[in-house]
């Protein structure tokens, strides 16, 4: 692991440049994405201390201790808005605990997983240790139904997430299913307004929207709403190019099916009686790039909770913006959402920001005036109601505790000259 992480580190331009090329997005955020797997990495180099177990003299002639053992074979499936930092978040973790692992990255950008194998391969992890797949439906369905493969962990969409955690369930597995999101910022009046409107800015439409832990959905309390044009005229600056421009913001979308999907879904929020406040439809860009997959920021405003709009997790460069009157509306809102993935609240009130803390329910928050609050790799990335299936979290001690089996043991030490002579038949009740 150690010499890995080095790898890494020496290979992140590498990695970044295949990410920016198969995934669209910008050069230094695919450094990022590569950044964050890697602190995984770093974290599995000192796997001894969370791997060991307990031990209690449970009486005076007696010990209890656990060990944990590797399972075996596991599998990981990826998304392809990461195609460095989930596989990273599964098998470094799973191999330092002992298990072979098959990973099978997007089939829409597996290349930064082929450059992680070998540089795992050159790192001296042993052949057959980690191994890659390609595919789609038909590689899932196998890793789902194959006997040897103990686990799964999956990140992606609720429908292949479901289906994933269903059918590898019923065969007998662990799994552990990352899915969807629909993460509200919440906005008090009370905030910083330059420090708020520029880090939801960032997390609106940072990666064309593409992430997991945007901040999607804005909900303006009480006056903040008249913030709204400001962010508006922020967001507008942000420059859609191809990733490796310079000066490019926002990348394209993955596909071309993505683009059409998101663009319908806009105007599906116009029709629906929202105000389109910023529309990113059709944007300039260098010529050379005519043909690719571009949405710019876009903002819908006055938006309801039975609009598409807000239902459905866009996943592109759209910020949707309700509007309440107060904090405890806001939690509300939030908590009848069906995801619970992501949050965050601004404010420079400790009290809001602890209220809000305590009272949401879901799994990562920015509490306070952070946004996309993802955990470094000695928490755990969690989640809540629909975003996640399964109850054991990625990395972590959770993460350690999804790739091994927890084994107690027992024993006796009853010297000779006082064991009883007559068999016990009643169940043990040890003093
Ligand atoms: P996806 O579900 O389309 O693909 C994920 C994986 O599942 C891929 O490897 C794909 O081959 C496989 N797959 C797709 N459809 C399948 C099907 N019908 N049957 C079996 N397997 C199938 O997801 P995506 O579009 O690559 O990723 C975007 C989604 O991932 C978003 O919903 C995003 O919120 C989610 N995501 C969640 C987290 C999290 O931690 N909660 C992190 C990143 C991404």
């Amino acid at each position: 692991m150690l010499d890995l992480q080095l790898l890494i580190r020496q290979n992140t331009d590498k990695l970044a440049r295949s990410i920016t090329e198969e995934q669209g997005k910008t050069f230094p955020d695919a450094k990022g994405d590569v950044f964050r797997g890697l602190q995984v990495v770093e974290n599995a180099c000192n796997i001894p201390s969370s791997f060991m177990g307990e031990q209690l003299e449970v009486a005076t002639d007696m010990d209890t201790f656990t060990v944990r053992q590797p399972l075996g074979v596991t599998a990981g499936i990826c998304p392809f808005n990461f195609p460095a930092m989930i596989p990273l978040w599964m098998f470094p973790l799973s191999i330092a605990a002992g298990n072979t692992m098959i990973i099978k990255p997007s089939e829409r950008d597996p290349g930064a997983m082929m450059l992680l194998a070998e540089l795992a391969a050159e790192a001296g992890v042993p052949k057959g240790v980690l191994n890659v797949v390609h595919g789609s439906v038909d590689t899932v369905n196998f890793i789902c139904d194959n006997e040897h493969i103990k686990a799964i962990s999956f990140v992606g969409s609720d429908a292949a997430g479901k289906y994933i955690h269903a059918r590898g369930s019923a065969n007998g597995k662990r799994v552990q299913a990352n899915l969807g999101a629909k993460n509200h910022g919440v906005i008090l009046p009370d905030a910083n307004k330059n420090h708020a409107l520029n880090q939801l800015t960032g997390a609106a439409f940072g990666a064309a929207g593409q992430r997991c832990m945007a901040l999607s959905t804005t909900v303006f309390v009480g006056e903040a709403q008249e913030w709204l044009p400001e962010l508006a005229e922020r967001a507008k600056k942000l420059k859609v190019t191809g990733g490796f421009e310079p000066d490019a913001d926002l990348g394209p979308l993955i596909s071309p099916q993505a683009k059409e999907r998101v663009e319908g879904l806009i105007q599906s929020g116009v029709d629906q009686g929202a105000e389109l406040v910023l529309d990113g439809r059709n944007p300039t860009v260098p010529e050379k790039y005519k043909n690719g997959n571009f949405v710019g920021p876009t903002i819908l405003a006055n938006v309801k909770t039975h609009m598409e709009c807000y239902k459905q997790e866009i996943f592109g460069p759209v910020l949707v913006c309700l509007s309440v009157d107060t904090l405890d509306e806001a939690i509300e809102l939030i908590n009848k959402n069906p995801y619970g993935n992501g949050t965050a609240i601004f404010t420079n009130s400790g009290s809001n920001a602890r209220y809000f803390n305590q009272n949401i329910d879901v799994g990562q928050v920015g509490a306070v005036n952070t946004p996309i609050p993802v955990p470094l790799p000695m928490f755990s990335f969690t989640g809540s109601r629909g975003s996640i299936q399964g109850d054991v979290y990625f990395y972590g001690k959770s993460g350690l505790q999804f790739y091994t089996q927890t084994k107690t043991i027992t024993s006796l030490w009853r010297r000779e000259d006082v064991a009883s002579s007559r068999a016990a038949v009643n169940m043990p009740t040890m003093r």
